[in-house]
């Protein structure tokens, strides 16, 4: 079974050596009496959070567990059963959820997985635009912003495995959408292939205030933020009165030791902007209402859904880190095996 591992606890930037690669041997059989269940991981998710993992957590408020210094990355990914010992699954279903980054998982507490009914879509979209992201974008659009016709919606981040489907969503609802990324290709895909009515590449602008200026002349009623620090701070001057900040993710405040400081949250009071943080992973029960959503709009071709599909589980570790300096164009997917 061949396995990513994670090395030890880290601070600042991830590295390709915080993570090994090893090779055991395992029984491809779930004990007896254990309700366990035995899965082979097709497609594993790189996600943001996971550097959150690699930092040992003291106590409080932390949303998920760190990793294991000596064991496997623990992850999304989209797998199949090879064998079950729990009464609600069963050999050759197809499952996503938390698994780990290895050829073969046993999972000891499979509640928690999710079985797959339609398998008439991409299957690698489970962890994408059918797993966690794509709830994320459609609870920290819908269930937090109360979008309307017309307004105003800035994404930063647009393009990534939330943006691009935040961007598409605004769309769908009549809004006038403009993203932000990293890259001039980036910046193409959001206009040319998810619809953006704008889009511009926040390396090149030297004053964030001023391009939001120009980008929003009337100002954002509607801020997805994924970025967090000197964006945050400039989207908080051009928000316009009642507007409503979705706080989903602050990936540029991740790998630092002490976060930047974010000056203007008094325009939260002067302009009564109602900014919210929430974590996906309480709204699961939403899951239901929004494939209800999203299925008929991916059947029709009114959603598109970019990945960065890398093969093999060496090449995991490298695509995790990429998610930090950008390298990633569209959802970060690893596949382990085609089936
Ligand atoms: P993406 O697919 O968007 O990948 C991350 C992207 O972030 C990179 O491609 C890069 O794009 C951008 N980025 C990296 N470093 C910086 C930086 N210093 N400044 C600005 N941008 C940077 O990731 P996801 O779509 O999976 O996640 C997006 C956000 O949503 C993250 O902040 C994540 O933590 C958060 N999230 C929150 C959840 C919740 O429950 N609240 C659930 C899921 C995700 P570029 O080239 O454009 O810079």
């Amino acid at each position: 079974n061949k396995q990513v591992i994670f090395r030890d606890y880290i601070t600042g930037f991830p590295k390709e050596t915080d993570m090994v690669l090893t090779t055991r041997t395992i029984k491809l059989k779930v004990p007896d009496g254990s309700k366990a269940v035995l899965v082979k991981n097709l497609y594993l998710s790189c996600d943001p959070y996971m550097r959150g993992c690699m930092t040992k957590k003291l106590d409080g408020p932390n949303y998920i567990p760190s990793f294991i210094p000596g064991s496997p990355i623990r992850g999304r990914g989209m797998a199949k059963v090879l064998d079950s010992d729990h009464p609600n699954f069963k050999e050759g279903e197809l499952v996503w959820g938390m698994t780990c980054w290895e050829e073969y998982s046993l999972i000891t507490m499979p509640d928690g997985l999710i079985k797959i009914k339609d398998t008439d879509v991409p299957l690698s979209y489970y962890i994408g635009l059918l797993g966690m992201p794509g709830l994320t974008a459609y609870v920290g659009f819908y269930e937090l912003c109360s979008p309307k016709k017309g307004e105003i919606v800035f994404i930063s981040a647009a393009s990534g495995a939330v943006g691009q489907l935040v961007g598409q969503f605004a769309k769908i609802m009549g809004c006038y959408v403009v993203g932000s990324a990293g890259s001039k290709e980036k910046v193409d895909l959001l206009k040319n292939k998810f619809g953006f009515d704008a889009a511009f590449n926040y390396k090149e602008e030297h004053d964030l205030d001023a391009a939001l200026k120009r980008y929003f002349p009337e100002g954002i009623d509607i801020y997805f933020e994924n970025v967090g620090g000197k964006m945050l701070d400039a989207v908080l001057l051009n928000m316009r009165n009642l507007g409503r900040i979705s706080v989903c993710g602050m990936i540029s405040q991740y790998n630092l030791q002490k976060s930047e400081g974010v000056h203007n949250l008094f325009c939260l009071i002067t302009k009564q902007v109602r900014m919210e943080g929430f974590l996906v992973g309480n709204y699961f029960h939403l899951l239901p209402k929004y494939y209800d959503f999203v299925m008929p709009l991916i059947k029709e071709g009114k959603i598109t859904y970019v990945e960065d599909t890398i093969e093999g589980l060496d090449n995991a570790p490298g695509a995790l880190i990429g998610l930090f300096t950008g390298s990633n164009v569209g959802k970060q997917v690893v596949v382990v095996a085609h089936e």
